[in-house]
C-alpha cells in the first residue's frame, strides 16, 4: 500500500516503527495532491514547504526514544475556514482571496501540540454556505467517485482529500450537515460534534450559534482519534464547554449490545433514492444482529427544520459578515470616492451569489416589523425541535437516520433552484438546531457506485456512543477498503 493511503492509525504504527519516516509520507501525500488534485480542486493552498519541515521535526521527536504526541508526522488538511498562522485563509471568497492568517485558530493549535502536519487549506462553500461546494469563489471541489458530481458541501474539499488520499485526515465545519453530507457523498466518516465540545476560535463564522468544527476521516478508530485532540475547553470561545473530554479510543470497541436505536419515521421519506434507504434499513438491521435493540421514534416537528435553520442561519450570517467592510481585511474596492462607497464596492465586488443572497435575507428578517413573525417564531420552532430530541432520548440511546435522501447529484444540478440545494440538508439540520452531536458513516454503494451514509445522533456530549455504535459496525464491513476510480 503506498504511504498516502494510509489511515491515521496505519501511520502512527508505521512512523513509530520507523518503518516509514514523517518525511516520507508527507511527501507521498503532496505527490498525490499533485496527480490528482487538476482534476479533484480539493486544495485552495498547499503547503509543501512548512508540511516538509514539520514533518523534518516530527522526524527528530520521533528518533529521540520518547513517546511521540499522538498526531507526530501525520498529513492533515484544513477547510479553508480555519485558520492556521501565516497561511492564506479564504473562506472560499475573493473578499479573502488574499488574507494571510496572523494567528492559530485553537484547533489548528492542538493539532500542531499533537505533532500533525498541516498539510494545506482545501476547498469549501464560500464562507461555508452551500451542500455542493459549487459556491466556492474559485473553483468547485469535485467527488472522487465521479468528476461530473459534487463532493457534497460546504466541507467538500475535507471529504473528497481524505477520499482521494490526498490528507491522512481534514477538519471540517457543519452549521447545517456541511461535514456529515460530504462525508457520505464521499464515503468517509465525518463527525459534527455536540455544539460547545470544540472550540470555534479562530474559525470563519457563518451562524455562531450551529458552527461546530469536527473530523473527517477514513474510519471511526482515525475520528475518535481526531476528535480527543481537538475537543476540549477554550476559554478563548466564550461557548465552549468546560467538561472533561473522555478518551474516545479507549472504549471504542464497547459495542452495541444493549444500546437502544430511536428510528424516526420523519426521516424516511417518499421522494428518497430506494437504495438509500436500503442500504440504512439494512445498517440498522446489522446493528440488531449485533445486539441493540430498534425502538420506533418520532420527531414530529421535523418539517420546520429546513426552513427554521434558513431563517436562523441566514440571519447570523447577515450580522457576522458586517465586518468585511474593505478596511479591515482581504479585498479593497479600488477608485472609490468615499467610505460608504468602499463598503458598497467592497462588499458588492468580494461576495457571491449565494452570499449576497443570504444577507439579503438575513438582514430582512431581522429588520423591525418582521423580526417577530420570522426570526423569533424561528427561534421557537429551534426549541421545539430541541424538545424532540429530548423526547426522544427518553426512549432510546442513540437515533439512526440516512445522512441525506440521496447520493451525491452532479455538478449544475441544483444551482438554479436554491431551494432543491437547502433541502439536500433535511435530515441533518435538525441536529445542529438542538446543538446535538452527528456522525456519518459509510453504509453501502448505489448502482452508480456513488457512497451512501448512514448517520448516528446521539444525546447532548455523548459522541462516545455514536462512535462505537460506528465502529462495531464498521468493523463487519469492507465499504472503507474501495477506494474512488481516480
Ligand atoms: N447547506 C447548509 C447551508 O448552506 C449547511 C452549511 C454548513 O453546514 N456550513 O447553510
Amino acid at each position: 500500500m503506498s504511504h498516502h493511503a494510509l489511515t491515521i492509525h496505519q501511520a502512527q504504527e508505521k512512523l513509530r516503527a520507523r518503518e516509514v519516516s514523517a518525511v516520507e509520507l508527507s511527501q507521498s501525500v503532496l505527490n498525490r495532491i499533485q496527480a490528482t488534485d487538476g482534476r479533484l480542486h480539493s486544495y485552495l493552498t498547499v503547503c509543501a514547504e512548512e508540511a516538509l519541515a514539520q514533518a523534518e521535526a516530527a522526524d527528530r521527536t520521533l528518533s529521540n526514544g520518547a513517546i511521540p504526541p499522538p498526531l507526530c508526522g501525520i498529513p492533515i488538511a484544513l477547510k479553508d475556514v480555519i485558520l492556521a498562522q501565516g497561511v492564506r485563509s479564504t473562506a472560499g471568497s475573493k473578499i479573502l482571496e488574499r488574507f494571510i492568517s496572523p494567528y492559530d485558530a485553537t484547533v489548528t493549535q492542538r493539532l500542531k501540540e499533537a505533532g500533525a502536519v498541516i498539510i494545506g487549506k482545501v476547498n469549501c462553500d464560500e464562507f461555508a454556505m452551500g451542500s455542493s461546494n459549487e459556491n466556492s469563489a474559485f473553483a468547485p471541489c469535485r467527488n472522487p467517485w465521479d468528476t461530473d458530481r459534487v463532493p457534497g458541501g460546504s466541507s467538500g474539499g475535507s471529504a473528497a482529500s481524505v477520499a482521494a488520499d490526498q490528507a491522512c485526515a481534514s477538519l471540517g465545519t457543519d452549521t447545517g450537515g456541511s461535514i456529515r453530507l460530504p462525508a457520505a457523498f464521499c464515503g468517509i466518516v465525518g463527525l459534527k460534534p455536540t455544539y460547545g465540545r470544540v472550540s470555534r476560535f479562530g474559525v470563519v463564522a457563518y451562524a455562531s450559534s450551529l458552527d461546530q468544527v469536527g473530523p473527517c476521516t477514513k474510519d471511526v478508530r482515525d475520528c475518535a482519534l481526531l476528535l480527543e485532540v481537538i475537543a476540549g475547553y477554550d476559554s478563548r470561545d466564550s461557548t465552549s464547554v468546560n467538561r472533561p473530554t473522555p478518551s474516545y479510543t479507549t472504549h471504542l470497541e464497547r459495542g452495541v449490545s444493549g444500546l437502544r436505536i430511536g428510528i424516526p419515521q420523519e426521516y424516511f421519506i417518499e421522494g428518497m433514492q430506494p437504495e438509500v434507504e436500503t442500504a440504512v434499513r439494512d445498517a440498522m438491521a446489522h446493528l440488531q444482529a449485533l445486539g441493540a435493540e430498534a425502538v420506533p421514534i418520532s420527531l414530529p416537528h421535523t418539517e420546520y427544520a429546513v426552513a427554521s435553520y434558513y431563517i436562523i442561519a441566514m440571519a447570523e450570517a447577515s450580522s457576522n459578515l458586517a465586518r468585511y467592510d474593505g478596511v479591515r481585511y482581504g479585498y479593497r474596492a479600488a477608485e472609490v470616492e468615499d467610505l460608504g462607497e468602499l463598503y458598497q464596492t467592497t462588499r458588492a465586488q468580494g461576495f457571491g451569489s449565494e452570499v449576497k443572497r443570504r444577507i439579503a435575507l438575513g438582514t430582512y428578517v431581522l429588520s423591525a416589523g418582521y423580526y417577530d413573525a420570522y426570526y423569533v417564531k424561528a427561534q421557537k420552532v429551534r426549541t421545539l425541535i430541541r424538545q424532540d430530541f429530548l423526547d426522544a432520548f427518553e426512549a432510546c440511546d442513540i437515533i439512526a437516520t440516512p445522512v441525506a435522501p440521496t447520493t451525491a447529484f452532479r455538478l449544475g444540478e441544483k444551482l438554479a433552484a436554491p431551494l432543491t440545494m437547502y433541502l439536500s440538508d433535511i435530515f441533518t439540520i435538525a441536529v445542529n438546531l438542538a446543538g446535538l452531536p452527528g456522525l456519518s458513516v459509510p453504509c453501502g454503494f448505489d448502482h452508480h457506485g456513488l457512497p451512501i451514509g448512514l448517520q448516528l445522533l446521539g444525546r447532548p456530549f455523548d459522541e462516545e456512543a455514536l462512535l462505537q455504535a460506528a465502529y462495531a459496525y464498521e468493523q463487519d464491513h469492507d465499504w472503507r477498503t474501495r477506494k474512488p476510480p481516480l
